[in-house]
């Protein structure tokens, strides 16, 4: 597939995304010469920053409701990936015989770059920028085979297939990959030239409806890897995590592949002491890039280096004020139980937590247990807010306070009255953020914002 593929063809977008996924596909088909129509349920008022990239290209616009002839009339119907491969409207254009494809797909069939993917539960982000990071440390230099390194994917620093104008064979892409960027792929049985994957926890369970189906999802960034004698695929797992060190051993002896597991122990201890990401999640994260790194030969010197000049990701456990010896954290995008789990256990200070949002399915009897053990109190917010509650209750006695709160500046205020100096306010609600905000970014920005006003 190229871009002349899409000249003169009937694009239709369906959903705009909350990563801009939905515009970059757009813009890339209007680019190449298609006729693009973009539809979402969502009205105009709600995604006016989704459509901003889009401004002054020639595109037509269907928004907040899909018609079924948009899609009987369409060549290609591009589907955002949180569009589920059972809606009707795409079966509709399939029966038209629309070609039924996505952003992620687009950008494996054309990208003449390797891709080095990373997916897993918790840890995609920030082990995808570490990795990046590292391997940009020795771009263009002799000792390494590729001249610059892009990161790319739910991460949305370049939109992704806007970068297909610019790659060539010898750059490299780190790509942090979904679950449901994953089913797309396997839709056209296509993996990265290096796959990591940093755990697996339930998720998204929403959609995937059991733990199995999940996992198996996950495994398909090994599944379709390029099996290459001369040049092996490489395939990173993670050695601590049971279903993911069980990959390890049934897919380390295949020819083609080089296999490598990685654990949060193998991190040398000169390493850490310049790390600045707290945690021993953390410390997991590094361990993957590290294998990585290890595989491209890049030199332990440069390596060293560029640990030391990796900063936090925006919303994973980052330090936002500190008032009255008071510590605020926001872990904004911890939106898994486990995520909170991580950021719980590597404080070690009493502990105010805001936690609760959208319903994914997930169970929270772990966290539940967490909370009543080693937090101060807890201010539940959205949702899931009675789900938490409960399983904290199951836990047992404890001295843990629980509140309610309906907005977040009704839960910093509450955590203000809680706090005495010493203490630790953590925005971390182990959910989604979607039942109150467009995404977990705005909710960080509604924490930093009640923490100022205090
Ligand atoms: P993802 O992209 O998978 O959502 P991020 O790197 O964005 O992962 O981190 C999301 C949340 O998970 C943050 O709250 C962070 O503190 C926490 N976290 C990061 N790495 C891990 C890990 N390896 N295991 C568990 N939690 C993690």
């Amino acid at each position: 597939m190229d871009k002349a593929f899409f000249k003169d063809k009937r694009v239709v977008v369906m959903g705009l995304g909350r990563f801009g996924g939905g515009a970059d596909s757009a813009a890339f088909a209007a680019r190449s010469g298609a006729r693009v129509l973009v539809t979402d349920l969502a009205g105009p008022d709600k995604l006016a920053e989704a459509l901003e990239p889009m401004a002054g290209l020639s595109i037509e616009y269907r928004l907040g409701e899909h018609r079924e002839h948009d899609f009987t009339a369409a060549d290609v119907v591009i589907v955002n990936p949180a569009v589920p491969p059972d809606n009707p409207l795409i079966q509709v254009a399939r029966q038209h015989r629309a070609l039924i494809t996505s952003q992620v797909e687009l950008f494996f069939q054309m990208c003449p770059a390797p891709i080095v993917g990373v997916t897993g539960a918790n840890g995609k982000s920030t082990t995808a920028s570490l990795t990046a990071h590292l391997l940009a440390a020795a771009a263009g230099q002799r000792d390494v085979n590729y001249r610059n390194v892009y990161l790319s994917g739910n991460i949305g620093h370049r939109p992704l297939l806007g970068l297909l104008d610019e790659l060539t064979e010898e750059d490299l892409v780190v790509l942090e990959i979904s679950s449901f960027q994953l089913e797309q792929l396997a839709r056209i049985q296509k993996g990265p030239y290096a796959a990591v994957i940093t755990n697996l926890t339930p998720n998204h369970l929403d959609r995937h409806g059991t733990f199995e189906t999940y996992c198996r999802v996950k495994e398909t960034l090994f599944k379709y890897q390029p099996l290459n004698v001369q040049r092996p695929c490489l395939s990173v797992f993670n050695a601590e995590d049971t279903i993911t060190g069980a990959w390890y051993t049934k897919y380390h002896d295949q020819p083609g592949r080089t296999c490598l597991a990685f654990s949060a122990d193998d991190v040398p201890e000169r390493l850490l002491t310049a790390f600045q990401c707290p945690g021993r999640a953390n410390r997991s994260n590094l361990a993957a890039a590290l294998a990585v790194a290890s595989h491209f030969r890049i030199a332990p010197d440069r390596i060293a280096a560029a640990v030391t000049t990796f900063s936090p990701l925006d919303s994973r456990l980052q330090l936002v004020a500190e008032k009255n010896g008071v510590r605020w954290y926001d872990d904004s995008k911890a939106t898994t139980p486990v995520s909170t789990l991580a950021a719980l256990n590597g404080i070690d200070e009493p502990k105010i937590l805001i936690a609760g949002g959208y319903d994914k399915g997930i169970d929270f009897s772990e966290l539940g247990k967490c909370i009543a053990a080693r937090v101060k109190a807890v201010v539940l917010i959205g949702q899931t807010a009675p789900k938490i509650e409960q399983a904290v209750r199951a836990a047992g006695p404890s001295k843990v306070v629980i509140r309610r709160a309906e907005t977040m500046g009704r839960a910093v205020t509450i955590c203000n009255e809680l706090a005495r100096s010493g203490d630790v306010v953590l925005l971390s609600p182990a959910c989604a953020s979607y039942d109150m905000f467009t995404n977990y970014i705005q909710r960080a920005q509604a924490f930093i914002d009640a923490v100022n006003a205090l």
